[in-house]
């Protein structure tokens, strides 16, 4: 079943490349794993995915020992900076970074452990007030500020869209976190490249890729649903 699904989605990813004229290898496919056993990352795992999404640093630690080490992890859920210790030094990519004070954590951990983080600003461009990210209007502010740690790297911006029936309604708003990268990047900060748009899930994969994401994070389209488990 996991084989069959990840054909379809790498296919309508494939597709929805070719309709934006958009090369398929500029998009990574993140396997989002939350709440679903090992036994179910195995056999995505077989399949070739070797990047994995989780919402909590402590679901995603038990994984990461479980799991081949070749494995990169993104931690793409709310994050509590008492949990900060656990993700650094074993994530790939902390996608969902939306305060000063937690980045100033992730620094304080990475000097710790000599290592780098790379980081994406989560952004809430529709403003819904049950979704975590800054406004538009506050990102730029925040990226001014992340920029100035030497062990944290911005790598570009994260949103998590509201949930529709028509993922065109979504479009517009790919397009503003589009918009938003290409205004961030012509400041020309130090130690900022916006280079990734995490962008689209299950109901708007298609869509996010046509605006340019270069992350979709999917989760029911591979491992099914979560409530029936
Ligand atoms: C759960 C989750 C996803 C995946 O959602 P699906 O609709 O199951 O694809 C993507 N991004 C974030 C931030 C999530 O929490």
């Amino acid at each position: 079943m996991i084989g069959d699904n990840l054909a379809y989605v790498r296919q309508n990813i494939a597709d929805a490349c070719t309709r934006a004229g958009r090369d398929a290898d500029g998009v990574t496919l993140i396997a989002v794993s939350k709440t679903k056993p090992v036994e179910m990352l195995w056999e995505a795992y077989e399949a070739g995915v070797r990047d994995f999404g989780e919402n909590r640093a402590l679901e995603l630690v038990d994984k990461y020992e479980a799991l081949p080490k070749d494995i990169r992890w993104h931690m793409i859920g709310h994050l509590q900076r008492n949990k900060v210790r656990y993700l650094v030094g074993r994530v790939a990519m902390i996608h969902s970074v939306d305060s000063l004070r937690l980045a100033q954590e992730i620094q304080k951990e990475a000097e710790k452990k000599q290592v780098q983080v790379d980081i994406l600003v989560e952004v809430n461009v529709a403003g819904e007030a049950s979704k975590f990210g800054g406004s538009r209007e506050d990102t730029l502010q925040l990226v001014q500020e992340i920029a100035l740690l030497p062990s944290v790297h911005i790598k570009g911006l994260m949103t998590v869209a509201p949930y529709v029936q028509n993922p065109e309604e979504n479009r517009g708003i790919f397009r503003n976190l589009r918009q938003l990268a290409v205004d961030i990047e012509r400041k020309s900060i130090d130690n900022v490249s916006m280079n990734v748009l995490s962008m689209g899930m299950t109901g708007d994969y298609q869509v996010a890729v046509e605006e340019g994401a270069a992350c979709v994070r999917v989760g029911t389209g591979i491992f099914g649903d979560r409530t029936v488990m």
